[in-house]
């Protein structure tokens, strides 16, 4: 990783240190000033190796693809430059129109595929060549329009090696404290490397709210803007910036008057947390005496602690799959018990629900990106449980691991994706077969067996839980997917983030269908998508018959404080008349009416 340098300055001056703002989605809460780190892909390690004879059609098909990626990078870029004002939405567009130049046929094509073919280079190693010779005869050119394009051609090569290596590695220990990461975009993986106790927060151009970064920056507490369009051009690091999490707001270098705004507001947001935090140890119950159970997510062992300060009851939801992150190798049974243990443990007798890998999507799936073609529609292919019972080694090995945790404290397995029975049942008889083979070598495992629990976030899902939960042990509500696969919008895509709309009437409905086919099975359900830990939506959940929620340990309080405060009776009857509204502008006006009424 490189960065842009520049020296550190700040208030208003000149052109340069010009105040600027930006606009995007504000989907972590909390205010960060500091410096900006304005992250460039360059500098990356390039593996260089020869490719057999036989393989050169494969590493050429390989380098095309990166090229097609490379190609609706741009255009996704070019499109979200489009909400830019006219002066640099016109600048930005005709860099990036440079940039989709070279890659169509170009010279740079060209060559590299020359190279794979006749000196066998792979791909990564074939585009560094090529474009350090382009480089070079672009900067002897006697004409100063394609000398400045050096640059850009640099970039593009960058561009495809990234999308060549898949993995961005990114190391962000040795920036000043308090840094604001700026970049085009951050995976999950990349933000778990985020240190919330170093870095102040972070801001990107592409991404959506509901996306696993944003959640990953929700629960790490870190404030953070996606989708701000226009965001790199023009800020070195160094800049001082502030972002604004909830407003969506980025300001780069803030005039004197303005930061001093932000200082202020910033000093209130962390008075409020402090009050909130009164509360962890308080019960979560009604007015009128109903106990809720809330419960946090962990996307991280290191959020434990938050969870334990933000009093939850227990793990709702422990997504496994940091245990794959950020890593080239997959982890055995031994290092994922041992991970589980520690966490059951630290729990100390309060429920861990641990799902089952939940790979592939927009997640990174790491380790095993190599094993799996991408699919044409990542979110409707090889993801998680499928991926489980097509590898079933993989969900072996976790099983495993979870069921020797699972003799050090209580623990419950959550299934993702599930979309019908039969699922469930070969989960089931894996899990059984597990347990017998971990019995033969004289481990200790949990005793009974742990509920088996599925996640219901496939629409097709929520309509048949009926069939669904005379297999399973407990139902999980994930609205985030159940949101994403509904209205069919990607839930990572800031470009459709406007129309992902938890109140939908028909994503409302399908949550009913869940909570009453629970309550005729007698199982209980919690719901654990992002709805459950914004108050808005907490007090609807609660009064439509959801008793457990599961959230990110930072909503805890927010979330227990909405709770303490209402009527569960009046709740039903609020929850009640907005389950019988049609329009989904008329559902949002009377749960604000519900709301306010609660303070
Ligand atoms: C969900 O889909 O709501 C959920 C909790 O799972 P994830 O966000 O990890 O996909
Ligand atoms: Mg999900």
């Amino acid at each position: 990783m490189t960065t842009r340098q520049h020296p550190p300055r700040h208030g208003a001056g000149d052109a340069a240190t010009a105040e600027r703002l930006l606009r995007g989605l504000g989907v972590s809460p909390g205010i960060a000033i500091g410096p900006a780190h304005v992250m460039e892909a360059g500098a990356i390690q390039v593996p260089e190796y020869c490719v057999a004879e036989n393989a050169v059609d494969e590493e050429v098909a390989r380098f095309h693809g990166a090229v097609e990626k490379a190609r609706r990078q741009l255009g996704k870029l070019k499109s979200k430059a489009g909400t830019l004002p006219a002066d640099a939405a016109a600048d930005v567009a005709t860099l990036l129109e440079a940039h989709q130049a070279m890659l169509s046929g170009s010279r740079l094509i060209r060559g590299v595929e020359k190279r794979i073919r006749s000196e066998f280079l792979n791909a990564e190693s074939a585009v560094q060549q090529e474009i350090a010779v382009l480089a070079q005869s672009f900067a002897a050119m006697d004409d100063a329009y394609l000398a400045a394009r050096v640059a850009d051609v640099r970039e593009v090569g960058r561009r495809l090696i990234r999308n060549l290596m898949e993995t961005p590695y990114q190391a962000f220990s040795r920036l000043p404290d308090g840094a604001i990461i700026m970049a085009e975009e951050l995976s999950p993986a990349d933000t778990a490397l985020l240190d919330p106790r170093r870095i102040g927060g972070f801001a990107t151009v592409l991404g959506g709210a509901e996306g696993h970064t944003a959640i990953m920056a929700r629960s790490l507490g870190l404030p953070a803007v996606l989708g701000a369009a226009g965001l790199l051009q023009g800020v070195e690091t160094g800049d001082l910036v502030v972002v604004d999490g909830r407003a969506g707001r980025v300001l780069i270098n803030p005039s004197d008057d303005v930061l001093a705004d932000y200082r202020q507001r910033q000093a209130l947001w962390r008075a409020e947390r402090e009050q909130l935090k009164a509360l962890s140890g308080l019960p979560a119950i009604t007015r009128d005496g109903t106990d809720v159970t809330l419960n946090a997510n962990l996307e991280l062992p290191r959020e434990l602690d938050g969870a334990r300060d933000g009093g939850a009851a227990g793990v709702g939801l422990l997504r496994t799959e940091f245990m794959y992150m950020n890593r080239d190798d997959l982890p055995g049974e031994e290092e994922q018990y041992q991970v589980l243990r520690d966490l059951v443990i630290a729990m100390d007798g309060k429920p861990v629900t641990a799902r089952t890998l939940d790979v592939g999507g927009e997640k990174l799936a790491g380790a095993l990106a190599d094993r799996f073609a991408t699919p044409a529609n990542p979110a409707l292919g090889l993801r998680a449980i499928r991926l489980g019972l097509k590898e079933p080694k993989l969900l072996e090995t976790q099983l495993a691991a979870m069921l020797r945790a699972g003799a050090h404290g209580p623990i419950r397995i959550l299934v993702p994706m599930i979309s019908n029975p039969s699922e469930m049942r070969k989960v089931r008889d894996l899990m059984r077969a597990v347990a017998r083979r971990l019995l033969r070598r004289g481990h200790a495992i949990a005793d009974p067996l742990p509920p088996l629990g599925a996640m219901i976030e496939i629409p097709g899902a929520a309509l048949a839980a009926d069939s669904l939960s005379s297999v399973s042990d407990f139902f999980a509500i994930g609205t985030n997917d159940l949101i994403q696969y509904t209205l069919a919008i990607d839930r990572g895509d800031e470009q459709v983030a406007y129309l992902y709309d938890p109140l939908h009437p028909a994503v409302l409905r399908l949550v009913q269908f869940t909570v009453e086919a629970a309550g005729r099975a007698r199982i209980p359900v919690s719901v654990c998508g992002e709805m459950a830990g914004d108050p808005r939506y907490a007090a609807l959940l609660l009064g439509m018959g959801v008793r457990e929620l599961s959230m990110a340990p930072a909503n805890l309080p927010l979330v227990k404080r909405r709770v303490r405060g209402m009527d569960l009776r009046e709740a039903t009857r609020r929850a009640g008349m907005i389950m019988g509204q049609t329009d989904g502008g008329r559902i949002a006006a009377l749960l604000d009416d519900f709301n306010e009424a609660l303070g």
